[in-house]
């Protein structure tokens, strides 16, 4: 599992010695993105070119990997989410979120596959915070995901 490093940067006081351990490796401020994507493509562009723009970046794969994180994971600042994953989609997902203690707040990026009306609509009525329909820039994405940090 890589990047645990930004991951546990945010943590509260009363973890365990290894995270706080792991968090002082981070010496330079990164700032911790989950990225929820099942496309492998998308997953190495996207993890490659966010590390490389200061992000401490953790993936999870599928669905149950996103519950999972979303129930035991520290909240990361922001929150890339594609729409199709397997298992569980976004739209649960974000529901799922915005009711986890400390996610409630976290801006959240939805990825569709298409720029399905429909899906953007009920993604920003579940409670994500802007959308980027696929094929997309880099570029875009990272200006996006700079405005809502802001
Ligand atoms: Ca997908």
């Amino acid at each position: 599992m890589p990047c645990w490093v930004g991951w546990f940067d945010h943590l509260d006081s009363g973890k365990t010695g290894m995270e706080v351990h792991l968090a002082s490796v981070d010496a330079g401020r990164k700032v911790s993105l989950l990225l929820m994507e099942d496309e492998e493509d998308v997953v190495m562009i996207l993890h490659f070119f966010l590390e490389r723009e200061g992000f401490a970046v953790t993936v999870a794969r599928d669905g149950r990997e996103a519950e999972k994180m979303i129930r035991e994971a520290a909240p990361p600042e922001i929150v890339i989410m594609d729409v199709m994953l397997p298992y569980v989609d976004g739209f649960q997902l974000i529901a799922q979120l915005r009711g986890a203690v400390g996610w409630r707040d976290v801006p959240v990026l939805m990825l569709t596959a298409k720029s399905e009306e429909r899906d953007i609509v009920r993604g920003l009525n579940a409670g994500a915070n802007d959308y980027l329909a696929k094929p997309f820039k880099t570029k875009e994405l990272l200006a996006r995901i700079r405005r809502l940090l802001k």
